[in-house]
């Protein structure tokens, strides 16, 4: 075919569509809101369970912050890096927050067989539901690793997000959940090298920048933070840091202080939400209230229930 051709059927058919109120009703865009209509959320994402996360949940719980916490099973009540917390004390210390999979033994998974990314993952996750007496459905990647044969060996275990170590500097949600990128680590890895000073200064500076964008942006965003409790150990001037940064995106009413499972599950639910052919009608089988906007209205569709738009 002629490229002149291409052109003139291009040029019909778009007029054709122009025209057409039904392609354009149907063509109505649908976004969704966090709950109760909130614009932004926030994730805190810790890693391995050492004891300085005590101190981290007393923080977050002054704030009303809301954290996930990725945990290593096989070494709770050890110290063979650190001091990791004990199994007795987790499921009390962790209560208003979520556990997830962080791997049985903290091994680089691309590194190691088939069946043993399996065992690392189902082992951890099994022992984890054993503490907390809940479906653990979450994990984080050790090292923040990842690949194809991973997450293929992930197939059929249950795990519904797994975060990476990739910060994006941005507050998309993720495409692909099993590829979770973050915003940004804490302080946006400032003290991650040590005697810094200068490096360090700049991280902080753009941490606070991204924190700032984030608190001022209009679109939907999700601003996701990623660290461990140890990094802050018992460096006074790194809790201060730490303490700064929660106070500064604490109370916020746009904010929907979530565990990253849930923000999964709400994801979902919009996802999953039943639309008229002509969009006047809208079902929410799920057990979740979602919030959505269309024609600049917004709406709540409560769960279990369908409403006329
Ligand atoms: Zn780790």
């Amino acid at each position: 075919m002629k490229t002149t051709t291409l052109l003139l059927l291009f040029i019909a058919f778009s007029a054709v569509a122009q025209t057409n109120s039904e392609i354009a009703k149907s063509a109505v865009r649908i976004e969704m809101l966090f709950p109760e209509g909130k614009t932004k959320a926030l994730i805190l994402s810790y890693d391995d369970g050492a004891i300085q996360d005590r101190e981290l949940v007393k923080l977050m719980n002054k704030y009303h912050l809301v954290g996930t916490f990725h945990l290593n099973s096989n070494k709770l009540g050890s110290n063979i890096y650190f001091n990791y917390l004990n199994k007795d004390e987790i499921k009390s210390l962790y209560t208003g927050h979520e556990v997830s999979v962080h791997t049985a033994n903290h091994p680089n998974l691309p590194d190691i067989s088939k069946i043993d990314v399996i065992y690392e993952i189902l082992e951890d996750r099994k022992e984890l539901e054993r503490i907390m007496g809940y479906p653990v459905r979450g994990m984080a990647y050790p090292f923040g690793n990842t690949n194809d044969a991973v997450i293929e060996a992930m197939n059929g275990l249950g795990i519904e997000y797994a975060r990476t170590v990739g910060d994006s500097y941005n507050f998309e949600i993720p495409k692909d959940f099993l590829r979770w990128f973050p915003t940004m680590h804490q302080f946006a890895k400032a003290y991650w090298e040590p005697n810094q000073p200068e490096k360090d200064k700049k991280e902080l500076e753009l941490f606070y920048k991204i924190i700032d964008d984030f608190l001022q942006t209009k679109e939907l965003a999700v601003l996701d933070i990623w660290g461990h409790s140890w990094e802050m150990g018992t460096d006074q001037k790194k809790w201060d840091e730490t303490e700064k940064f929660f106070k500064i995106l604490a109370n916020n009413q746009t904010i929907y202080y979530t565990k990253q499972i849930d923000l999964v599950d709400y994801i979902n639910a919009f996802r999953n939400l039943k639309f008229a052919v002509d969009k006047n009608s809208a079902t929410n089988t799920s057990a979740i209230n979602v919030t959505i906007k269309m024609n600049n209205k917004i709406y709540n569709v409560m769960a279990g229930t369908s409403i006329n738009l």
